[in-house]
């Protein structure tokens, strides 16, 4: 059975108060309490009455104070005590309705330092008087430990917030794999590389199926040993291994991968990181200037042939004048064409890089275009071609070298694409209530095919089956890149077999600013 402390309680020079034993074993008791009161290392202290009045003060208590030489014993927890003030109306509130009270990390300033204190405050009743047992342990070491390591780990989550901001906006694909080749991270990228429908990215990822989709530059299939992800999980670094895939969407992409292992501490292997970067508008820049030199070393060697071949027969012909001025006509031909596609090489180089100059003047299509029709005579069948002009025709800003260059072109594929007797029309009218000018060629000739038409306007673009080996699938490119420049835009409509309508759109002088 336990033992009661029954009396006062006085302490090694404490104030009155003893504790009364009723039995030896009792005694035996209170010397115990009193040892291990004293002994405590909490910081413990039996305070009594209204004022808060110490009656019994442990070692470990006295140290905790602001005072540690004064012996709190017979003054008030207000004058000693390392709570904060504000908290004293609490202990005497506790003190008074008997409730037990639990003060946890309070913040108190020590000098220019501050010092935290957790109490607990046990109501009790001593002497026939209310009491409470303070129970008081510092907890400055577990607060500041408990703000640092909330500081590391907020530093840590804004740093790693940096790096999924930073992997998000870098254009490669980027995955980080764990020691088992499972996805941790990937962005937007990489996710695009693998989009399937209801596939999840980090699956297709980590699948090994994912690699044989690769292929490697040579063409041959990427075995998966050699995948750069399995490779730098057994260790290796791989950089810019050149691969080939087939993305979904069924387009071929080059892609320059680059791998490493991830080593823990101990120097294990704890994963992988994989970057890939798009290469393929590299390789289609390569294919591009490829078909280019194949096109030039082609079509330029046509004309060439032709001049090399009319200048040996004009040798041959020397003393008949009428096979000479054809000889002469068709050099002067051939290199008519040579002329206009390097012309066409140069201008291109010149809108692609945006340093075409245009002079731009209010310009009068209901003149220009007569004579330019009459000065293409010779070159172009212009018998064939009708112009039809609205009146009330607002002058167009535009350079005119440029714009004839645009009008010759549609003009003469129009002529070109379309049987010997079959009529062009030139049909110019006013549109947005004069604020912009209509420009449509139409022929009635061998038209264009759906699949073609998409891509007429593009570089080096020749549709399947054009009859003649002439130009460089320049001409409607350059014409597109002329009317952007001039801030207009140009289309087309096309049926096979029935013929073809180019249409320009230019703004007016005096409305539209041309650069
Ligand atoms: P090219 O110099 O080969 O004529 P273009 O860029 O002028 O190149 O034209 C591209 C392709 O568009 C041509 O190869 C031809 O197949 C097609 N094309 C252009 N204009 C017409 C047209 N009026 N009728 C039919 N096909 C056309």
């Amino acid at each position: 059975m336990a033992s009661r402390v029954v009396g006062p309680v006085a302490g090694p020079g404490g104030a009155g108060g003893a504790f009364v034993a009723s039995t030896q074993r009792d005694a035996d008791d209170r010397e115990l309490l009193a040892a291990v009161f004293d002994a405590s290392a909490a910081g413990l202290a039996l305070v009594v009455g209204e004022d808060l009045r110490y009656v019994r003060v442990n070692w470990a208590y006295r140290a905790l104070t602001s005072a540690p030489e004064v012996d709190p014993v017979s003054r008030t927890v207000p004058e000693l005590s390392p709570l904060p003030a504000a908290r004293i109306p609490n202990l005497r509130r506790a003190l008074l309705n008997g409730q037990p009270l639990h003060l946890e990390d309070h913040p108190v300033p020590f000098g220019p330092a501050t010092r935290w204190f957790s109490c607990r405050a046990r109501p009790l009743r001593h002497a026939g008087c209310p009491a409470l047992l303070l129970e008081l342990w510092e907890t400055t070491a577990f607060v500041l430990a408990r703000r640092s390591a909330e500081a590391a780990l907020d530093h840590a989550l804004r740093r790693a917030a940096e790096l999924d901001a930073v992997i998000d906006a870098i254009p490669d694909g980027f995955v980080l794999y764990d020691a088992r080749g499972e996805v941790l991270r990937y962005n937007g990228s990489a996710a695009r590389l693998v989009e399937r429908e209801g596939v999840d990215p980090r699956t297709a990822l980590a699948s090994p199926g994912l690699w044989r989709r690769f292929t490697a530059a040579d063409g041959r299939p990427l075995a998966p040993e050699d995948a750069p992800v399995t490779r730098a999980l057994a260790g290796e670094t791989v950089l810019g291994a050149h691969l080939r895939v087939a993305t979904p969407s069924s387009a071929e992409r080059w892609l320059l991968a680059s791998s490493a292992a991830v080593r823990a501490p101990d120097n294990r292997v704890a994963g992988a990181v994989l970057t890939l970067s798009d290469e393929s508008a590299v390789h289609a820049l390569e294919d591009a200037r490829d078909d280019l030199v194949r096109m030039i070393s082609h079509d330029l060697r046509t004309p060439l042939n032709a001049v090399y071949t009319q200048a040996h027969l004009l040798r041959q012909a020397a003393q008949d004048p009428a096979k000479v001025s054809d000889r002469a006509r068709a050099i002067v031909r051939s290199c008519e064409r040579m002329s206009t596609m390097i012309h066409d090489l140069v201008e291109t180089t010149l809108l692609e890089a945006g340093q075409l100059q245009l002079a731009p003047i209010p310009v009068d299509l209901a003149s220009l275009l007569p004579e330019l029709v009459e000065r293409l005579r010779g070159g172009l069948e212009v018998d064939r071609v009708a112009l039809e002009l609205e009146p009330g025709l607002p002058p167009l800003l535009a350079d005119p070298a440029r714009l004839e260059r645009i009008l010759t072109n549609l003009l003469s594929n129009a002529l070109k694409y379309s049987p010997g007797q079959a009529p062009v029309t030139v049909a110019v009218g006013p549109e947005d209530g004069g604020a912009a000018v209509g420009i449509a060629v139409s022929d009635r000739g061998v038209g264009i095919a759906p699949e073609d038409l998409a891509h007429v306007f593009d570089r080096y673009y020749r549709a399947r089956g054009a009859r003649r080996p002439e130009g460089l699938g320049l001409g409607l490119y350059i014409t597109r890149l002329l009317v952007e420049a001039h801030r207009g835009r140009i289309e087309a409509v096309s049926a096979l077999g029935q013929g073809s309508t180019f249409r320009i759109h230019l703004p007016a002088a005096g409305r539209e600013g041309v650069e």
